[in-house]
């Protein structure tokens, strides 16, 4: 018999009492389960089979459940799920109808986070036990598992925020009455009972809540030329196309090149012979050009026309007689490239402490340079420690740090201070990203740096009416969509875009690419 009854709040619908077992027990284990004294989610049993789901779904339809959820155990289709696994539905198919749960890779990364191997994808609803000609059918049709309650409970969801995790019970391996089955089922029970506090976070997140968006944001021109000189090129050339060191810092951008043929590799010597090498959009050392040459690999060079500006500088100041000292983070590709040019004459500052540990020869002969991604008020300060120690100091002709680094600062500095918690899309490795993730934070708004949805932690969420959005100059724009539609599955969402400029910067391609001239 089910237990749907007039419920308020968040409601987990587990069609078995083994499964509500369990998901009761987790979410009591983790003291997730009372909030106020009150149950913070309730865990009601919907019953088996599509019939009673759809007696409990009617009943849903009339509660005043705010937030509903489908906990239970599944059948894998797909063939590298193993008992245990998790399942988070990005969509449900039954019924003739498919039900789209957007926040799915949220709740999948709070899974993760504790430990449980999960997928994101379509789970199929079926009104009976189906044969194996019957599940090859719905694998072609795209799902990974199958149960017999989510799309109708799901369906009774009906506007409000939604969600399923089936946890892997048999596989395509072994036949639901197989005595591995009875292993499996425990294994899934054990993943649902660790899926209740997760379920718990997802539920406490549930919102309406107002998303501003930085403007500009994501790409900026010298990561588009730069990844467009790699797709061009391996159209060109054909793949492998090999690429030293990331071609710009992002780690989906890198995996979706790897996917088209591109080999990224650290140093050189890691480039086969008479293979085609690209150069990344943070610059070389002319040490590494010369490499190049000796080794006769054909070459192309995916750097930042802003970034050779600064080594074109750095090349000047030291034919000039001039000490450089170059305003950057140790360790990053483009300090090292641009240190490169001139070796003997460069000194790396990190901080206005470092401007007192300068020996130049002649005070006079001292120049300063910046890394293109710095923080605009922090590189303030050292260039502000420089001249006060220098004051004939020559700074570059125009900025070093660049339009898109300045813009996306200044934006993401327009809507902290509005926002509850700033979400930053990018890698850990993007200086750039970084620097917004800091600038947020200066702006006294808590501020955290994503690589997808699914590294959102819910816990940011919980409480946060208004929520920032930006990216670094090297993440993509499908991301940040990606994360808005995560963000709509926990509630109605209003995207306000706050646009402190616009930016219209073109690169030219390098004449290896350019196409020849109609002739
Ligand atoms: S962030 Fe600036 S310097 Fe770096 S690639 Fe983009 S435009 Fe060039």
């Amino acid at each position: 018999m089910s237990e749907v009854h007039d419920m308020s709040g968040p409601v987990i619908c587990a069609p078995l009492r083994v499964e509500a077992g369990a998901l009761r027990r987790g979410l009591r284990g983790a003291g997730a389960s009372t909030r106020g004294g009150q149950p913070a989610v309730a865990v009601v049993r919907s019953g088996y089979g599509p019939a009673r789901s759809m007696q409990a779904a009617a009943r849903l339809k009339r509660s005043g459940a705010d937030v509903i959820a489908v906990g239970g155990v599944a059948g894998a289709l797909a063939s590298e799920l193993r008992p245990g696994d998790l399942v988070v539905a990005d969509k449900v198919i039954g019924g003739g109808r498919e039900i789209r749960c957007p926040s799915a890779p949220l709740l999948a990364g709070e899974l993760r986070r504790v430990g449980l191997r999960v997928r994101v994808g379509p789970i199929a609803t079926a009104e009976r036990l189906l044969d194996r000609s019957e599940h090859a059918r719905l694998r072609a049709a795209g799902a990974i598992a199958v149960d017999m309650e989510s799309a109708p409970l799901l369906e009774a969801a009906d506007g409000r925020p939604r969600v399923a995790v089936r946890a892997i019970s048999d596989t395509p391996a072994h036949s639901l009455f197989s005595p591995r089955t009875v292993v499996g089922g425990l294994a899934a029970l054990r993943a649902l009972r660790q899926a209740g506090p997760p379920l718990a976070s997802w539920a406490a997140a549930v919102a309406p809540r107002k998303v501003l968006m930085a403007s500009p944001r994501s790409f900026c021109a010298g990561v588009e030329r730069a990844i467009e000189i790699v797709e061009l090129a391996l159209e060109r050339y054909g793949a492998p196309i090999y690429v030293r060191k990331q071609i710009v810092h992002n780690t989906t951008v890198v995996a979706r090149l790897e996917k088209l043929g591109a080999i990224f590799v650290d140093e050189l010597d890691e480039v086969p012979d008479g293979a085609t090498v690209v150069f990344s959009a943070h610059g070389i050392s002319p040490a590494v050009r010369r490499e190049a040459e000796r080794r006769g690999l054909a070459a192309v060079d995916a750097t930042c026309p802003l970034v050779a500006k600064v080594h074109a500088e750095a090349r000047r100041f030291a034919a000039d007689g001039y000490v450089v000292a170059l305003i950057g983070h140790a360790g990053h590709e483009e300090v090292e490239g641009t240190m490169g040019e001139a070796p003997d004459a460069t000194e790396l500052v990190e901080s206005a402490a470092d401007v007192a540990k300068l020996k130049p020869g002649h005070p006079g002969k001292v120049a300063y340079l910046m890394h293109t991604t710095l923080a605009v008020d922090e590189a303030r300060g050292v260039v502000d420690a420089m001249l006060d120690r220098f004051p004939e100091a020559r700074g570059p002709g125009s900025d070093d740090i660049c339009y898109a680094t300045t813009n996306r600062q200044n934006a993401v500095r327009a809507i902290a201070a509005d926002s509850d918690v700033v979400l930053v899309v990018g890698s850990a490795n993007s200086s750039n990203s970084l620097r917004l993730v800091e600038t947020a934070e200066r702006a006294g708004t808590a501020a955290h740096l994503v690589d997808n949805a699914e590294d959102i932690e819910l816990g940011w969420l919980a409480g946060a009416s208004t929520v920032g959005l930006t990216a670094g100059a090297s993440a993509p724009p499908a991301v940040v969509g990606e994360i808005v539609d995560a963000l709509s599955g926990l509630g109605p969402i209003q995207t306000d875009e706050v646009v402190v400029t616009t930016e219209a910067v073109q690169f030219g391609l390098p004449k290896e690419l350019r196409r020849s001239a109609p002739g």
